[in-house]
């Protein structure tokens, strides 16, 4: 594909991770795992920072062929209304919950900006920290978004090779590789503080993908050093659709690339969330890991009341209620940290 960035090809801005994460590697997990873990404490403590998802609707215009949610799938579409929406936000809240990630599919006139921008401000009268994982958007979007209180926005890569990006995405404004690999830079120019990138795994050759994720990350911290960067692992799970991973990834491999990461990207946030298992996600936590998802729900609302006919987005792997998360970090001593922050930073970053 022509127009690719020099920093997503030129791999020398991955060679001193590349030998982590070789099949051949030297390296053994345990002593990456050691390192990762000494790092991790240094910069972040025996904290893990805590965040849950709402979905505000599964209307879609594009056709990622690895999702329940796409145009042409069968599934029960719905969208949250206002009053519902303040509803299961209240709900969160009553479970410890100030921390929100609001997601809708592509842009539709069901699920436009405007109905998505009514909604942060709805979030901002009730959590102090609200992030979106939507659509890509223009810069003046970006902006009204960061107005409302919206501090961060998560944009998946989904898969960094550019011709599998083009079977995968099969229709709709998600086909177009570019202009969603030039989303962050879009969001962090338009003064949304806090930006989270990552491929889902299983797309395609998970050690390519873990490269050109890292030199993602490396190019945002150098260009926008004022960003605050998370990096999420998101690995394919069984969904609506049936679709199976081509790639898949195993525990062993994505554990090496967690560790990776916090060798090669020591101050970036990373998360993990309930599509791992407890197993999994306890291993982590104190080692790599500084975020994760808590009693997360995959369907369109669902904390308020489940429909046991709707499918979600992904089946969540880690079920436990808050309650039960927080005594397993806090076995590891860990603490749970449910607010970090003030509503009084929201608002673009000054220039
Ligand atoms: S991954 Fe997102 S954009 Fe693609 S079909 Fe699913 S909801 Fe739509």
């Amino acid at each position: 594909m022509n127009g690719l960035p020099n920093w997503l090809t030129d791999e020398k801005g991955s060679a001193d991770i590349a030998p982590l994460l070789a099949p051949d590697s030297p390296v053994s997990l345990e002593s990456l795992a050691a390192e990762a873990k000494a790092i991790t404490l240094r910069r972040f403590g025996r904290t893990m920072s805590l965040y849950a998802p709402l979905y505000l609707s599964n209307y879609c215009s594009s056709g990622c062929v690895y999702c329940g949610y796409a145009s042409d799938r069968k599934t029960l579409r719905r969208r949250l209304d206002f009053q519902e929406v303040e509803r299961e936000l209240e709900c969160m809240k009553t479970m410890g919950i100030n921390d929100v990630l609001l997601l809708t599919g592509e842009r539709t006139s069901d699920a436009s900006f405007d109905y998505l921008r009514r909604c942060v401000d709805i979030a901002a009268t009730l959590m102090p920290k609200i992030s979106v994982e939507a659509f890509p958007m223009d810069i003046n979007e970006y902006r009204a978004l960061a107005d409302s209180g919206c501090t961060g926005i998560t944009i998946y890569q989904e898969t960094y090779d550019p011709d599998q990006y083009n079977m995968l995405h099969r229709w709709g404004p998600k086909k177009n590789f570019l202009d969603r690999l030039e989303t962050p830079e879009r969001a962090l120019q338009a003064g949304i503080k806090t930006v989270g990138v990552g491929a889902l795994l299983g797309l395609y050759q998970p050690e390519k993908e873990a490269l050109k994720l890292l030199r993602h990350v490396r190019h945002l911290c150098k260009t926008y050093w004022k960003a605050g960067l998370s990096v999420s692992f998101p690995r394919m799970r069984p969904q609506t659709g049936g679709y199976q991973p081509p790639f898949p990834v195993t525990d062993s491999f994505l554990a090496r690339m967690i560790f990776a990461f916090r060798i090669g990207l020591p101050d970036v946030e990373l998360a993990l969330s309930t599509r791992e298992s407890p197993r999994f996600r306890d291993g982590m936590a104190g080692l790599a890991i500084t975020r994760m998802s808590i009693a997360s729900r995959t369907t369109v609302g669902g904390y308020i009341e489940q429909n046991n006919d709707e499918k979600g987005q992904f089946e969540v792997h880690d079920d436990r209620n808050v309650e039960e998360f927080c005594f397993a970090l806090q076995e590891k001593n860990i603490e749970p940290v449910f607010k970090n922050w003030e509503p009084v930073y929201n608002g673009p970053c000054s220039e």
